[in-house]
């Protein structure tokens, strides 16, 4: 197991040194844990082959502008906004038990804090990205309520025998997930709420409801780059595939 630290140095010195074995292994570390598909982004807590830490989606995304890797930044800039908006504004604060020196934006890092020994230092995104997260809050928020939760606001389902207690319960539902969290993050709106949902629903709405979900959530997916400020996934996929394989044909 390895750390993204460590893989962070291994593709600063596999990038300058021009060791492709070496870099495309640390890349696949990072393509584990921002892939590029909706698909492997769902499954990507058990595919993932770096440990959790605190504020990985900043350091990946002030690692990927420093080695230019912009096809990782929809599934990084996406972590990074269901971040605290303080964080995004104000810089991120970054725990490198291996002793590191950090880098993030060149001049961006600020101290905060009175004492010496509390001083933490707090690493900022680049202007571009910070902008381009702060942009798309509002609009990452309105498509989760518009369309990925929109099932739980439409009057009727077609062949619903119950519409008026279906409706009544999708209210509900929705108001649970309004109250339940305090960060963002449309595509896991849902998360451990179906059986909930099911529950209070008639079996036709239940599915509908799924189906419609599922269906919103990929559209939000595809729509991603774009709402980011960021190429569209064909290109990125094609710079992804140079950066991982090529030259080996
Ligand atoms: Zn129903």
């Amino acid at each position: 197991m390895t750390n993204i630290p460590i893989i962070a140095g291994i593709l600063r010195l596999s990038t300058k040194y021009d060791v492709d074995y070496l870099r495309r292994r640390a890349l696949k570390h990072l393509d584990a844990l921002y892939p590029l598909t909706l698909a492997a982004f769902d499954k990507r807590q058990e595919t993932r082959t770096t440990p959790w830490r605190d504020n990985t989606a900043f350091f990946v995304a002030s690692l990927a502008r420093e080695l230019r890797l912009e096809w990782l930044m929809p599934p990084v800039l996406y972590c990074v906004c269901s971040c605290p908006a303080g964080d995004i504004v104000d810089g991120y604060i970054w725990n490198n038990d291996v002793g590191q020196e950090e880098r993030g934006d060149a001049g961006e890092g600020e101290e905060e804090g009175g004492r010496k020994d509390q001083v933490k230092k707090r690493i900022k995104l680049n202007k571009e990205d910070r902008g381009r997260c702060v942009s798309a809050l509002i609009d990452l928020g309105n498509r989760e309520k518009r369309d990925i939760l929109g099932f739980l606001t439409v009057d009727e389902v077609h062949g619903c025998g119950t519409p008026s207690q279906c409706r009544k319960a999708r209210v509900e539902v929705l108001r649970t997930v309004d109250t339940s969290r305090d960060y963002l993050d449309p595509l896991g709106a849902m998360d451990n709420r179906w059986e909930a949902y099911a529950k209070c629903v008639c079996k036709v709405c239940a599915e509908e409801g799924r189906r419609a979900h599922d269906e919103e959530r990929e559209r939000f997916w595809d729509a991603l780059p774009r709402v980011l400020g960021l190429s569209d996934w064909d290109v990125l996929e094609e710079l992804k595939g140079e950066a991982l394989y090529g030259g080996d044909s």
